[in-house]
């Protein structure tokens, strides 16, 4: 019995595709490779390149391989990109995951895991953030977000699929193994751009914003390595075979890191100084985002094993010089 994958050649659908491959399950990673790279797939999975709107594909899939349990990752990311594309957004983000979840409930799917974001809270909220705190998405990247976890909220009260919603604080690193990491080449992140700064394939790292009201006035964020957001992806998946009820829950460490700390954990990687320019704040950055991964670590035992940002850093370096995106 098989398990689907929906964006599994992106950054996160990949980790998780070997996560899952390691621990001996069948995996079935479908992607349409708008985004996503074919050689951060495991080789034992089954690849299929499809769209996952196309619902006599993904209906056949489902059954031919019986699969009861769907990982879905597949849409787009980018949150100024989605500022200027709403509607390509939604279209993506909502309506193609509408035409896979009922492909999924028409086929008898039991189980269903969806990337969410910790960019559906109000920012202004008190942190650190616990899942019931206000939500205030301001993109339409994080509405269609929120839109689809409401989705999935009433579909589990009308049909028997169960689901688990996780929301990604700030995902970064790479595989500890050095199988996949993040292969887009328009990434923005700050760790994978200080890695290409690192090794000068960019020449220098913004800082965006000295002026915020934190310690040393740049964004603090709660950055977690993208294995034990892999391992998050597990434990729900057993939760929901057990017979766990539908839930949410936040991924990530519960600790704030600043820029500059960033910076200093990639200068002590390194041994030497990152070449940084002090910018002006980035349109729509909060000050401050912080998980509280209480519910999580209660609920389904989960337990960070990469919880160390020098690790972060040196498992991103890594896969930047082995995977040169530019
Ligand atoms: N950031 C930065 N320079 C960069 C990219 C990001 O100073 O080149 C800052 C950004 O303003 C935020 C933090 O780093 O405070 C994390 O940004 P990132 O884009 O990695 O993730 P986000 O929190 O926006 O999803």
């Amino acid at each position: 019995m098989a398990v689907l994958v929906t964006g599994g050649a992106g950054y996160i659908g990949s980790h998780v595709g070997h996560a899952l491959l390691d621990r001996g399950e069948q995996v079935v990673v479908l992607d349409n490779l708008s985004t996503g790279n074919r050689a951060c797939v495991g080789e034992d999975a089954v690849f299929v390149e499809g769209d996952i709107a196309d619902d006599s594909l993904v209906g056949s899939l489902l059954r031919h391989h019986a699969i009861r349990s769907v990982l879905h990752f597949a849409g787009s990311i980018v949150v100024p990109e989605s500022v200027a594309d709403p509607l390509g957004y939604y279209e993506n983000n909502v309506v193609r995951s509408r035409a896979l979840i009922q492909a999924c409930v028409g086929a008898g799917v039991e189980h269903f895991i969806f990337s969410s974001t910790a960019t559906v809270y109000d920012a202004e909220a008190p942190q650190p953030l616990a899942e019931d705190e206000r939500k205030a998405p301001i993109s339409p990247y994080a509405r269609s977000k929120l839109m689809t976890e409401w989705m999935l909220e009433d579909v589990s009260r009308a049909h028997p699929m169960r689901h688990m919603v996780l929301r990604y604080f700030n995902v970064a690193g790479a595989d500890p193994q050095g199988r996949t990491g993040q292969s887009s080449p328009r990434a923005t992140h700050l760790i994978k751009r200080a890695a290409q700064v690192a090794l000068g394939r960019v020449p220098q790292l913004d800082i965006f914003g000295t002026d915020y009201p934190t310690a040393d006035g740049t964004g603090v964020r709660d950055y977690i390595h993208v294995a034990d957001l892999a391992a998050a992806h597990l434990l729900a998946l057993d939760a929901l075979r057990a017979g766990a009820p539908s839930a949410v829950y936040n991924c990530g460490y519960g600790r704030g890191l600043s820029v500059r700390d960033v910076i200093s954990g990639v200068e002590r990687v390194i041994g030497g100084r990152l070449a940084v320019l002090e910018s002006a704040r980035r349109p729509g950055d909060p000050p401050v985002l912080i998980s509280d991964p209480s519910r999580i670590k209660r609920a389904l035992g989960w337990t960070p094993r990469h919880d160390d940002l020098d690790e972060i850093v040196r498992s991103a370096i890594d896969w930047e010089r082995r995977f040169n995106t530019g």
